[in-house]
């Protein structure tokens, strides 16, 4: 390592022994990276492929005003993005406003009144709980005579295909299958995984509609969950496929009849993809899904080194140091109020914007413990930039995900790792 960079290290407050520590475990990590960058190519050309196929041209960057009939940018776009997840058609939209939009989104507009919503795979994301109506909600699917059931994963991780095949029945519209683990403890699902699932639903229905929550696990394999059966894969742009660059979005990619409904629903009736005005968005829109294969693979690099520095510090990781990789969320248990603040101070500490601001727990609406958030990010709330929350409660775990470049998230990390050291919380290898 040159003299200069370890001085700029610590102009930027990296202690000489918490930049060793952090060399000497990426010497470690140097096949698993390589590994990562390979699926990064192959999913970058995926990328260029399907950009080049469906003629995505200059005027394609431009955008409408008003009804935004005949929008050739907007088209193309979910062109793309249909050729990328391998689907009949997508929407791909700024007016979807998030990642729970566009899930609601396709549940509302595939279910009718009568149909029930299964999910074999455990409880949801916590936002989604007030779409099904799991907790009560105006609009929440419940209202709309829209049941639901669920079933567990068993307790060693695996799918409980025994009452899975039980809650299976004449009403069973839609099977929901959340990829990535959010913030629960259970291992988030391998592409390969999801296939077994779908195929064991499909052989038992073959007409239901098998949907997959894809937050936070696009291009984190070669392959998608909509190449193993799925009929909808959803997502948020502020999330992997927005590459950091787009400001608002979501996505649902899938069978022509699905899409078709939801379009029916965003917009309306007889309208359908033909409005919604793409304004000044889609150069953002298109670079930031041709720039999505490598920030996911900055993301992952930095939730890789996070958990093999803080394993190593004697913390308990999720996922651990050398487990395989389905999403780019990391946590680590800290087991005090002060790891989780000390590390979420040291994330927000190494922010592009806002790095001056300390953040400090709050009682968030909808939240039953003070949360304390870092996110210094150009888009606000982006989680595909640096970024790490943590529940003031047992067992005091961080959240961290994000990284646009690997060499800002390995920098968020050693910054963390820095404040963790400062205030005694990590002492075990600085003493
Ligand atoms: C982020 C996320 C959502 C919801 O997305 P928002 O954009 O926060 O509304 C849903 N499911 C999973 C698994 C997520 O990670």
């Amino acid at each position: 390592m040159s003299i200069a960079l370890q001085e700029m290290y610590r102009q930027l407050g990296i202690s000489k022994e918490v930049y060793d520590f952090g060399e000497e475990i990426l010497e470690g990590l140097k096949e698993r990276f390589q590994e990562i960058d390979a699926i990064a190519e192959a999913n970058q050309l995926k990328v260029l492929k399907a950009m080049q196929e469906k003629q995505v041209a200059e005027a394609c960057l431009l955008g409408t005003t008003g009804y935004g009939y005949n929008d050739l940018g907007r088209d193309t776009l979910e062109e793309v993005y249909a050729a990328i997840f391998h689907t009949e058609d997508a929407l791909v939209r700024p007016q979807i406003t998030c990642g729970t939009h566009a899930l609601a989104l396709a549940l509302m507009s595939n279910l009718r009144p009568g149909d029930e919503l299964l999910s074999p795979v455990g409880k949801p994301y916590d936002t989604l709980e007030e779409v099904i109506g799991i907790r009560p909600s105006k609009g929440s699917l419940r209202e709309y005579g829209v049941t639901y059931k669920q079933v567990d994963l068993l307790p060693d991780g695996s799918f409980d295909f025994d009452n899975i095949k039980k809650a299976i029945n004449d009403k069973t519209k839609l099977v929901t299958i959340q990829r990535s683990k959010g913030y629960q403890t259970r291992p988030t699902l391998s592409v390969a995984r999801i296939g077994e699932l779908i195929s064991f639903v499909k052989n038992l229905k073959p007409d239901v509609i098998c949907m997959v929550d894809n937050c936070y696990g696009e291009f984190v394999e070669t392959i998608e969950p909509s190449d193993v059966g799925a009929d909808m894969v959803v997502g948020s742009l502020i999330k992997n496929p927005g590459g950091g660059l787009a400001p608002i979005g979501g996505y649902i990619a899938g069978k022509k009849e699905c899409v078709e409904n939801a379009a029916y629903r965003l917009t309306s009736p007889g309208l359908g993809k033909e409005v919604g005005a793409s304004l000044g968005i889609l150069k953002d829109f298109y670079q930031g899904i041709f720039l999505a294969p490598t920030v996911t693979a900055s993301a992952l690099k930095g939730a890789i080194f996070a958990a093999n520095i803080y394993e190593k510090c004697g913390f308990h990781v999720v996922p651990n140091s050398t487990e395989s990789r389905h999403d780019i969320i990391q946590a680590v248990e800290f087991g005090t109020p002060e790891g989780v603040i000390a590390f979420c101070q040291g994330i927000q500490a190494a922010a592009p914007v806002d790095s001056h601001v300390t953040p400090e727990p709050w009682a968030m609406p909808g939240y039953d413990a003070d949360v304390i958030m870092a996110a210094g990010a150009f888009v606000s709330g982006s989680s595909i930039e640096l970024s790490a929350d943590g529940p003031i409660k047992p067992p005091y775990a961080v959240y961290f995900q994000g990284g646009l470049t690997w060499q800002h998230a390995k920098f968020g990390i050693l910054r963390s790792l820095q404040s963790c050291v400062e205030r005694g919380i990590v002492s075990k290898f600085f003493q």
